[in-house]
């Protein structure tokens, strides 16, 4: 199945965080789409990876992608190296996007960065077709995504670009809400970390009106890239 977008994030739920309504909008306008996680959260202060599983297959289906996966590596301890690069390769040979978004380049969690590079690393890499790999048996052949691009998801990183999602933040915070064991639940009783505060749960909309904010809309999601924007002509710019 090709995909038109595929969206990476080290842990179920920091896509939905961090381009929920972008990925939610594009859906809408008939892009196909699909979400890799690259761990299943094992570590986070509350639910399970069993939980999470759920949850995550839930917001998935509220933002209407069309596939999802889980790499299953080691939440909080994977690293940037050749086997886990190959792992992500396999998965963008087989979805084949032209535009691949990944965790913010810099954040408060540190699988964020890693994350980051990792993948980013990875499209390069998916390219050169003297690396091989095989999938279920069957050979793969080179991909490489157009574009990489890096959603902002805790720390407020000044974004080179920013989406018109007006209409679409519903969805997002639908499908964030989906991880019931993770953000703000006053009747909750297990440990309270910095994500489970009312104020997080909050900035998710607040961050996105801001944004809005500055380009006369009422919402927009933030992202980086890593060389230049390139448009066809100054019409593209809204
Ligand atoms: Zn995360």
């Amino acid at each position: 199945m090709k995909l038109d977008i595929l969206a990476f994030g080290a842990h179920p739920d920091d896509v939905e965080l961090g381009c929920g309504a972008t990925i939610a909008k594009e859906v809408s306008l008939g892009k196909k789409v699909g979400i890799i996680d690259l761990t299943q959260g094992e570590l986070g202060t509350r639910g399970s990876a069993e939980i999470r599983k759920i949850e995550a297959t839930n917001a998935a289906a509220i933002l209407g992608v069309s596939a999802r996966e889980n790499l299953k590596f080691r939440d909080g301890f994977f690293i940037n190296d050749e086997k886990h690069q190959l792992e992500v390769i396999k998965m963008i040979r087989k979805y084949r996007p032209e535009i691949v978004l990944c965790n913010a380049i810099d954040d408060r969690h540190i699988d964020h960065g890693k994350g980051s590079k990792l993948v980013s690393d990875a499209c390069f890499l998916s390219g050169l077709r003297k690396i091989e790999t095989s999938l279920d048996g069957e050979e793969q052949e080179a991909w490489r995504p157009k574009v990489v691009y890096h959603y902002i998801q805790w720390k407020n990183i000044e974004p080179d670009f920013v989406v018109d999602v007006t209409g679409f933040m519903d969805q997002k915070v639908d499908s964030v809400m989906a991880y019931s064991t993770q953000f703000f639940d006053q009747n909750s009783k297990e440990p309270s970390t910095p994500i489970t505060s009312k104020n997080f749960l909050d900035s998710i909309t607040y961050r996105a009106q801001d944004l809005g904010r500055l380009i006369n809309k009422d919402f927009a999601e933030g992202f980086t890239v890593e060389r230049y924007l390139a448009v066809n002509t100054l019409e593209d710019l809204i």
